[in-house]
């Protein structure tokens, strides 16, 4: 904001030029406010509506507008017109965001980070909606809401609970991986910019041949990874609670933009079958020596945005926003997520949140959806139904989203079917024992013993040193030992 130049003239949201800021209309210099003050009335009107609802989850945010562009060749894997050549570029606007707190919780509490993406292509646009870690707690979408309940605030005390979320995890294996990612010094990034970016999921690709590749995208920070000790982002909670989000702007407003390199796994589609791990389980990676990763393109942000709320919480993602030459794969969690995010954004934001500047594609519209609340973008003379015979849009069966083929089976409540090496500790403890240093370790043993010390029950401490032990018994010794447990620690 400068005031470098005359003020423009205040008018209403008519557009009418107003007399006044300072006094409401009054019967006199004593008497009550009369009703007809339409100006005053519309403005407390407005100021009552100022908030929309928050996220549910990743309620605190900070983002900025940038571009993708490709350093290699795709085409031999996917059609997708914005990955069609080296040197395109594609503008886009990023999201990261903390998951449980509150609007204005602080940044650098322990928690997964979201790493939220919209590439506005000429397709349309096209939305990956990922975390900064490969990986996530559960492998299901009926479980999320639990999950996500357990790490909020108790309904008696509205308090957050640590008890809740270690009876949770406790209770739930398979978030083993996840919660050693969470529980080391990833768990509390120094920056966004230090991060690294994961599609969690895994996605098909699919070259204009038609052949289909199962991947994943690892978005790797060039700034390089770098995280706060469980000290430093504690006291960083009272120094500045919004640090992340001023490290973001400062940075780019200093003209020196974040940049991540991205790299893919790209698993071709026959071999998923046969793999020693549920390529689709939510819960595991594909380890880099089976599907090396190859870099692809960079993302730079170097834009801030003009406003945080129309921008940053306005802007709302769905991984159901494919282009062609992309389709999902059967990840459970990623089927859900389709139906999830579109459903709260029109809750949310509203009916029309799709034609708010952040959130309206760059190509045009040519849709048969038409009237209802709020639609600001109207077809004109265009047919409102399809076929016709009078010049209205037609779809393309050539640019339907790539999907995959299953045998029929009767519907039911499946667990994933198991691979050879799938069970819920494996990857946890390849990640503490082949990954980690002993830094690494000790770390991940002061974090685990803090997080369960403060307010968890004796029965559930004894199962969080199980879990732990089910991951690497020295690890679970290490825990046994700082929750001043004396016994040697049992794996359940
Ligand atoms: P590699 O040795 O090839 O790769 C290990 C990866 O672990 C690197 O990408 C590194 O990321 C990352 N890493 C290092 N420290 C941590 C940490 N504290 N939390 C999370 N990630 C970390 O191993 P594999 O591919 O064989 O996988 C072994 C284990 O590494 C997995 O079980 C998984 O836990 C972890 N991992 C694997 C990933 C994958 O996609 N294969 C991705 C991320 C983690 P960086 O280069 O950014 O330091």
């Amino acid at each position: 904001m400068s005031n470098d130049r005359r003020p423009p003239r205040t008018t209403s949201d008519s557009g009418i030029p107003v007399g006044t800021d300072g006094q409401s209309l009054t019967v006199g210099p004593n008497g009550p406010t009369v009703l007809h003050d339409a100006y005053t009335v519309q403005k407390m009107q407005h100021f009552n509506r100022e908030r929309v609802p928050e996220r549910v989850v990743h309620a605190k945010g900070s983002g900025a507008h940038g571009f993708f562009e490709v350093t290699a060749d795709v085409t031999q894997w996917t059609s997708a017109a914005f990955l069609s050549e080296v040197g395109k570029r594609t503008p886009m606007f990023a999201r990261f965001s903390t998951v449980a707190g509150e609007m204005g919780s602080a940044d650098t509490v322990r928690d997964p980070r979201g790493f939220a993406l919209k590439f506005y292509t000429e397709e349309g646009n096209y939305d990956l909606v990922g975390n900064n870690t490969p990986v996530f707690f559960v492998r299901d979408g009926a479980k999320f809401d639990d999950f996500i309940h357990s790490q909020k605030r108790m309904p008696d005390t509205g308090l957050r609970s640590n008890d809740m979320q270690w009876d949770f995890w406790t209770l739930t294996p398979e978030s083993a991986h996840q919660v050693a990612i969470l529980m080391s010094d990833r768990g509390t990034p120094r920056s966004f910019r230090s991060m690294n970016g994961f599609s969690s999921h895994t996605y098909l690709w699919m070259n204009a041949a038609g052949e289909r590749f199962w991947v994943k995208y690892h978005f790797k920070t060039v700034q390089g990874i770098e995280n706060f000790s469980l000290a430093e982002a504690d006291a960083m909670v009272s120094e500045d609670p919004d640090h992340h989000r001023r490290d973001l702007w400062d940075s780019i407003a200093a003209g020196d933009a974040p940049e991540w390199r991205l790299e893919m796994q790209i698993m071709p589609f026959e071999d998923a079958a046969g793999y020693r791990f549920n390529p689709f389980d939510l819960t595991k990676v594909w380890p880099h020596s089976d599907y090396p990763p190859i870099t692809v393109g960079r993302m730079v942000l170097d834009r801030n945005p003009a406003n945080h709320f129309a921008e940053v919480d306005q802007v709302a993602f769905a991984p159901a926003r494919l282009v062609p030459g992309i389709g999902l794969s059967p990840d459970k969690m990623l089927m859900a997520r389709v139906f999830s995010y579109h459903d709260t954004h029109l809750h949310r934001i509203g009916a029309n949140y799709e034609q708010l500047p952040v959130n309206a594609p760059r190509c045009p519209v040519h849709s048969y959806n038409k009237d209802g609340g709020m639609t600001y973008r109207h077809a004109g003379s265009q047919p409102v139904y399809a076929p016709n015979s009078y010049g209205g849009p037609q779809a393309d069966p050539s640019k339907d989203v790539p999907s995959w083929w299953v045998e029929a089976a009767e519907i039911g409540r499946y667990a994933y079917d198991l691979h050879a090496e799938d069970d819920d500790f494996g990857q946890a403890a390849a990640l503490c024992h082949d990954v980690m240093d002993a830094t690494d370790r000790a770390h991940l043993i002061t974090n685990i013993v803090a997080h369960a010390s403060a307010g968890v029950s004796a029965p559930i401490q004894e199962r969080v040193i199980a879990y732990w032990t089910n991951v690497d018994p020295e690890i679970g010794a290490g825990v046994a030992a700082g929750l001043g447990y004396g016994h040697e620690a049992q794996a359940a």
